[in-house]
């Protein structure tokens, strides 16, 4: 599972947290804090206890958050197992109709052989998986 997205509108941008204040206003575990430490996240000095101006996080954390989205392009599904949009294995997908007008696209991973799973609308198949020949499943 992906780490869960934390939300830095929590943040106070003109408060210094430390960081098992940091930790309980997001609810996050300490060693996170330390994490984002070590991918970048500055701390005001080199003091004790270890400060963090709330600007300083909401800024790390809005540029993490949007480093993390992956949208799907065309001919692509995401890929829980390996995390990353990936095409189709032998291009072969299928399409499982949900309603009269939308359904769920299901393949498997072309890298990993994962089930991969993508909602569309089933006029939008020909652009959603361009030059992918879908096959047409039973409505559960
Ligand atoms: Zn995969």
């Amino acid at each position: 599972m992906a780490a869960r997205r934390v939300n830095p509108s929590l943040i106070k941008v003109h408060r210094t947290y430390t960081v098992c204040e940091l930790a309980d206003r997001l609810g996050i575990h300490k060693n996170t804090v330390r994490n984002w430490q070590r991918e970048g996240l500055e701390p005001i000095d080199r003091g004790r206890p270890v400060l963090f101006h709330g600007g300083t996080v909401r800024a790390f954390l809005k540029a993490r958050n949007t480093d993390r989205k992956q949208p799907c392009g065309p001919g692509r599904f995401y890929c829980f197992r390996c995390r990353t949009p990936q095409p189709p294995a032998e291009a072969m997908v299928d399409f499982v109709p949900l309603n009269p007008r939308s359904g769920n696209l299901r393949a498997l991973c072309g890298t990993c052989g994962g089930l991969m799973h993508r909602r569309a609308s089933a006029t939008a198949l020909a652009r959603v998986m361009p030059g992918i020949e879908v096959q047409m499943g039973q409505a559960p």
